[in-house]
């Protein structure tokens, strides 16, 4: 029997009793419910296999306590709902997933579908209460995936950077080559000021870029355990692992700012606990509490820091003079500046992720981009945009910027120095221990071939310089060897010399060249002249 038969089916002897139960009101009154219940169920029983069967059996069984079987539906609806939601709950993060979560996700996959294939009455409870961790981890879960993913792209005035997921970071726009970002490596998360641009590493330590007017403030430089940083135009924050905040104003780095060091207290973050995220406009900070509270200093001139009332918020944006919350229901409040009553967020739902300055972006769990505010240079044209798992906008010249699942980026809105030039970049997103460890594999591989055939060049010259031994040690023996065979040469022809001469002087002529001699007393050769000595 399949699964829908199961369901109509019982559903079908269901009524068939309701029908022909006995007159008797409160009886009736009792199936009644119970039979509201079956109908109610059907959707939600089909999807548990082992609890269709059990269902058809105590039906077939035609002797059940009616009471306690509407109780048993009541609960198995409620698991139903909730194993659907944890469902729902799963394919949202999915979409949002880094590798550092996707074993925890796939852990929840599989008990769901155990669920679904092995609940009975007797493990419900069971089951109840697994899921029910699943449904308060799986949104936490996401929160601490989106916040990877927004530490991954950071835009500011002037230019763009991009976290890859090797750990090293790109930048476009404004860039000066003294910024040196080509030699940061291991960063996790990555914040661009308009005058610095900030890069966490994943032991907790911060690099800083940039150099306004050629300044470095090494600011940062003797910060420890940072989990999560935020820079704005005229200040760096830095939340530690337990929960406080560091700020430092850049503006006390130049003479012609440092007369208005903290001017408007933003960066009176010293006495804030329990902190979980930050965000900063620059001039104006808040922060993320544990309970869902939000909390607030710096420039306040159109209430954005009244974020005193805020309740169950997941997620904040320090934009221009406004901040934005995300509520753990996936809408969004708003203080500050606003122009006409109204913010545009406030029909809002399904967020995951929020961006403000002058205009606001808001990312869906579904991957697409909700935009409002001005539109002057087409920055809330993000309609288009599909798999999207990060959102960033700053600063006045509007320009919206979007991580997209597959690593690369997408940009709308005014170009301004060119920060919106990315649309060559790749391999965007969380630092993957995986890409690391391949990159270093790969960079010993290299290093290994290199080693391999300066061994091989180092052995040919060897052989080369054998050969050439070889060749000259040759050289040498042929050389001996003519040399030899010359020196024989001359002794033979010596030998021949001295034969020719004895055989001359045998027959009593000049032993030197074979002439006869003439003269009576003194003989001498009439052909060489010379004198006979014998
Ligand atoms: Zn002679």
């Amino acid at each position: 029997m399949i699964m829908n038969d199961v369901a109509t089916n019982y559903v079908k002897k269901a009524n068939y009793i309701y029908d022909s139960v006995s007159e008797f009101a409160q009886e009736k009154a009792v199936f009644s419910n119970f039979r509201k219940s079956v109908a109610g169920n059907v959707e939600i029983i089909n999807q548990f296999k082992n609890i269709s069967g059990d269902i058809c059996q105590i039906i077939d069984s035609g002797n059940f306590d009616l009471r306690e079987f509407s109780l048993k539906f009541e609960k198995v609806k409620e698991v139903g709902d909730l194993a659907n939601q944890v469902k729902n709950q799963i394919n949202t993060t999915k979409r949002f997933l880094t590798n550092e979560h996707k074993n925890e996700v796939a852990e929840f996959e599989k008990f769901l579908a155990n669920c679904f294939n092995n609940l009975t009455f007797e493990t419900i409870n069971n089951y109840k209460t697994k899921l029910v961790n699943a449904y308060i981890r799986l949104p936490k879960l996401l929160r601490e995936c989106i916040a990877i993913y927004q530490g991954c792209i950071s835009t500011a005035d002037y230019y763009t950077i991009g976290l890859k997921a090797d750990g090293t970071v790109i930048a476009v726009g404004k860039v000066r080559e003294r910024w040196c970002i080509e030699s940061w490596e291991n960063i996790v998360a990555i914040s661009a000021g308009d005058r610095y641009t900030f890069g966490l590493k994943a032991n907790g330590t911060v690099l800083e870029a940039g150099g306004y007017d050629d300044i470095r403030t090494n600011s940062t430089k003797n910060w420890t355990n940072i989990v999560a940083i935020s820079a704005g135009d005229h200040c760096v924050f830095g939340l530690k692992a337990n929960g406080t905040v560091i700020a430092i104003d850049l503006d006390k780095f130049f003479k012609y700012d440092g007369n208005r060091t903290n001017d408007y207290g933003q960066c009176n973050t010293g006495s804030w606990r329990d902190i979980v995220s930050i965000s900063t406009s620059g001039v104006h900070a808040v922060g993320l509490k544990t309970d869902g509270t939000v909390v607030a200093v710096g420039r306040n001139d159109a209430g954005q820091c009244n974020t005193k009332d805020w309740k169950d918020i997941v997620a904040i944006s320090a934009g221009g003079r406004r901040t934005f919350g995300l509520r753990s229901d996936g809408t969004v409040v708003a203080v500050g500046y606003n122009e006409d009553g109204k913010y545009g967020t406030e029909d809002w739902k399904d967020i995951v992720a929020i961006s403000a300055y002058t205009h606001v972006v808001g990312l869906k769990a579904d991957g697409t981009v909700v935009t409002v505010g001005n539109n002057e240079y087409g920055e809330c044209d993000t309609g288009g945009w599909r798999d999207i798992v990060a959102i960033s906008t700053h600063g006045v010249y509007e320009h919206t910027i979007g991580l997209r699942a597959n690593g690369t980026l997408v940009a709308v809105g005014r170009n301004y120095e060119g920060r919106c030039d990315i649309k060559d970049w790749s391999g965007i997103g969380p630092l993957d221990k995986e890409i690391i460890k391949q990159r270093k594999e790969e960079e010993r591989r290299i290093k290994a071939e290199e080693q391999r055939r300066m061994e091989e060049e180092q052995a040919r010259r060897k052989e080369e310089q054998r050969r050439a031994n070889e060749r000259w040690e040759a050289e040498k023996q042929r050389q001996a060897e003519e040399r030899r065979k010359e020196e024989e040469r001359k002794k033979e022809e010596e030998l021949r010399r001295i034969e020719q001469s004895n055989r001359w002087k045998e027959q009593g002529l000049c032993r030197y060249c074979g002439g006869k001699f003439s003269g009576l007393f003194s003989k001498k050769c009439t052909v060489c002249g010379k004198a006979k000595d014998y």
